[in-house]
């Protein structure tokens, strides 16, 4: 799947919409989701443009996946999560029910989570 520059992402990492920032430096975004299904919903977007973790895993550096991956971590740490325990999340793709075709890891906190995949809506 092509990259599409217009997704809701890439709008925020140009500055044309504004986000709830939460951490950021020069590999990533870290920003509090609008549709907060926790206590704690943020999620995580590398800067550059890759569809899913498909993607990202295939065609970003080292560096910038190493980059990525420490910021999701700092990001738990500074959102106060790491001792009670999170949930990081990623959805891919169709069956995945990926709405915005920007990598992006969910993180859930702030409180006892459920179960881990719940049988789909009919
Ligand atoms: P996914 O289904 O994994 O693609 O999740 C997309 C997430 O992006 C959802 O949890 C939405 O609530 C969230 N979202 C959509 N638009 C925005 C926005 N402008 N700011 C923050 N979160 C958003």
């Amino acid at each position: 799947m092509a990259y599409d520059e217009n997704n809701i992402f890439a709008k925020i990492l140009r500055g044309e919409i504004p986000c709830d920032k939460v951490h950021e430096n020069s590999h990533a975004l870290a920003f509090k989701d609008i549709n907060p299904q926790a206590a704690i919903h943020v999620l995580v977007i590398p800067k550059g443009a890759y569809v899913d973790l498909t993607d990202f895993s295939a065609n970003a550096s080292a560096e910038e996946i190493a980059g990525f991956i420490r910021t999701v971590g700092e990001t738990a740490r500074i959102l106060g999560m790491t001792t009670d325990g999170y949930r990081a999340l990623t959805n891919i793709g169709e069956f995945g029910r990926q709405e915005v075709p920007h990598l992006h890891i969910h993180l859930f906190g702030g409180q006892q989570l459920g179960r881990m995949i719940k049988p789909p809506e009919k």
